[in-house]
């Protein structure tokens, strides 16, 4: 594998633990907010070969518990569990973040994965206008957390075009059920389509109301800032 960066410490990206980040390039969606979008659309050299992040990340081993695997979109590459298991053989606990569109490498993943975070980004209707041709694979994906193969959470970015309280009660049906949803602040400075960059994020109150709606559907709610 190769990635598109690495940052040493995070204290945010996994839960209680001191992780490190790893950052894959590409990604199968386009979605106007993104703020990752310079390695998720047009991912650019130079990269970070496998062996070296390897390297640098047992040079950390006394620092950090943890690696956290983010994009891009980490599962569009199919090597990507026969990765997570070597990082698994270096005494990391591994976190994958994924958008869920591909469930059967998300699937290999989890023998090798402590935690999975799971986008759930807006109603299924909504998502051709983050880029995808259907959510029939998305849909799969969050079947295939809800067995609790691992612990998992699935979250939305309250971006407020993509989550009215129309589209947060569809989101709650589609995750009906599970143990952790969050739920995480907007924030517009870096998003790609320049339409983004001055929306303004919802204010507490509205955040809210949007978590009173989809509380009845989940057995733990978290609110991020
Ligand atoms: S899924 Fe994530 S990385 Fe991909 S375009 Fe959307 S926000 Fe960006």
């Amino acid at each position: 594998m190769k990635f598109s960066g690495l940052q040493k410490t995070s204290l945010l990206d996994y839960p209680d633990k001191i992780a490190s980040i790893l950052f894959t390039p590409g990604c199968n969606l386009r979605c106007p907010f993104c703020q990752n979008h310079k390695i998720a659309f047009d991912p650019q050299p130079p990269f970070l070969q496998e062996n070296t992040a390897l390297s640098i990340l047992a040079e950390r081993k006394k620092y950090v518990d943890a690696v956290v695997i983010t994009g891009g979109e980490p599962c569009m590459h199919r090597e990507l569990p026969k990765f997570l298991s070597k990082l698994g053989d270096q005494g990391f606990s591994v976190k994958l973040d994924t958008n869920g569109f591909f469930p059967d490498v998300l699937e290999q993943c989890l023998e090798y994965v402590d935690y999975v975070a799971m986008d759930v980004k807006t109603s299924c209707e909504k998502y051709p206008l983050l880029g995808a041709l259907d959510t029939e694979t998305l849909l799969h994906s969050i079947d295939i957390l809800k067995k609790d193969t691992v612990p998992y959470e699935f979250r939305t970015t309250a971006v407020p075009d993509f989550l009215t309280s129309q589209d947060a009660q569809a989101i709650g049906k589609l995750i009906e059920g599970t143990k952790t949803y969050a739920i995480q602040q907007f924030t517009p400075q870096n998003a790609f389509d320049k339409h983004y960059q001055t929306q303004k994020p919802y204010p507490p109150e509205k955040i809210n109301e949007l978590c009173e709606i989809i509380a009845p559907y989940t057995e733990k709610l978290i609110q991020r800032n």
